[in-house]
């Protein structure tokens, strides 16, 4: 197959990870008989410092004319002073809104080799297999009116139907691809933006009679994440629940640097990238972990590209390396091999080849 990729390498770590991803694909490329063109583009901070706009206009244009997105990581203190329409993460809200990905999902899932830097007990962190699938262009964040003055503030939270429904439905038909076990997270008992989820769930179990379905309220379920999070296989929530839920799950396995993302919208076309952010403290030092990253290019190979057997490939050969000892800094394993990102990735490529 023929797949034309947009590489937004970013800032801080973005393009030492993305380059990691972008190796990855094109041995995958040569081992499966595929094509990826891939074309770099400017986003964030890079784009600020470029041309004054955290996401220009060739960046969009180039994005529409791809069949995916691959982003680094935006944002560092070089740009924390600037007035807010020349932030970087300006670029990021930007892109998700221009083309309407709304859902953003974040598979979160044990990794048998670093279950020790978990803050959890072994026992209760060893089978955590979970999917978190949040709205991510409705609700709190982005709903008018708001207003601040010195003594008075106001946000505003609503929720379309359609805006509810397309999300459900995305979740259901994950949860279908996986253990069928939907848990659908609200604070009904409370908001009437959460009532009004709650009724459209209930519509549309009808279309899903082989997903087992649950309502959760937000507060149980973040003490449901800690306690017993091996029992969650797909949760949908709207996005500023979802903000913090997925946060929340993202330390379970211990590892930032391991979770992949995507944030996706009907037809699968979308923006994958890791969970963690810019990681000032440690760019351009060829001591980043680019798992999370290599992980969202397989995410991109399953979700957008419908790729399966690639996609696995991918993840074995990342777990493969990690069973083998192998590791980047950020993982607090003892007895652990440290290596570089390069180190690291070309034991990935090794495995793949
Ligand atoms: P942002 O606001 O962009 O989310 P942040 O400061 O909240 O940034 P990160 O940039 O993700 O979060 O970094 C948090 C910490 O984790 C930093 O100390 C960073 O060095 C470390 N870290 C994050 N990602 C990685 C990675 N891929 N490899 C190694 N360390 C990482
Ligand atoms: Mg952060």
């Amino acid at each position: 197959m023929e797949k034309t990729i947009t590489v937004l390498p970013g800032d801080g770590i973005g393009p030492e990870v993305t380059e990691a991803a972008v190796k990855v694909l094109q041995t995958i490329a040569k081992r499966f008989n595929h094509t990826f063109n891939l074309h770099y583009e400017l986003i964030g901070g890079a784009a600020i410092d470029d041309c004054e706009n955290p996401l220009p206009e060739e960046t969009i244009k180039q994005c529409s004319q791809s069949d995916a997105i691959l982003l680094g990581a935006v944002g560092g203190p070089k740009w924390d002073q600037n007035p807010s329409h020349l932030r970087p993460e300006k670029g990021l809200l930007a892109i998700r809104k221009h083309f309407g990905l709304y859902a953003n999902i974040r598979p979160v899932k044990a990794i048998p080799a670093l279950l020790d830097s978990s803050p959890l007990k072994k026992e209760v962190a060893e089978n955590v297999d979970l999917v978190i699938v949040r709205e991510l262009t409705g609700g709190l964040y982005f709903s008018e009116p708001r207003e601040k003055s010195h003594d008075h503030a106001l946000d505003t939270l609503a929720y379309s139907r359609t805006e509810i429904e397309r999300i459900v439905d995305t979740a259901f038909q994950i949860a279908r691809s996986r253990r069928g076990k939907l848990a659908s997270v609200d604070k009904a008992n409370v908001l009437d933006t959460s009532k009004l989820w709650r009724e459209i769930v209930e519509e549309k179990r009808q279309n899903y009679p082989d997903v087992e379905l649950e309502h959760m309220l937000v507060d149980s379920t973040a003490m449901k994440m800690i306690t017993q999070p091996s029992a969650f296989d797909v949760i949908v929530t709207e996005n500023m629940f979802g903000d913090i839920l997925s946060d929340e799950a993202s330390v379970i396995t211990g590892s930032l640097g391991m979770l992949p993302s995507a944030s996706t919208r009907e037809d699968g076309f979308g923006l994958y990238e890791p969970v963690h952010g810019s990681a000032p403290d440690i760019a351009g030092q060829n001591k980043a972990n680019p798992a999370a990253t290599i992980l969202s290019a397989a995410m991109m190979l399953r979700e957008a590209f419908q790729m399966e057997t690639e996609a696995a490939a991918v993840e074995e050969a990342v777990f493969n390396v990690l069973n083998d000892g192998n590791f980047t800094g950020d993982l607090q394993v003892e007895g652990k091999r440290v290596l570089s990102t390069t180190e690291w990735t070309a034991k990935v490529l090794e495995e793949l080849d």
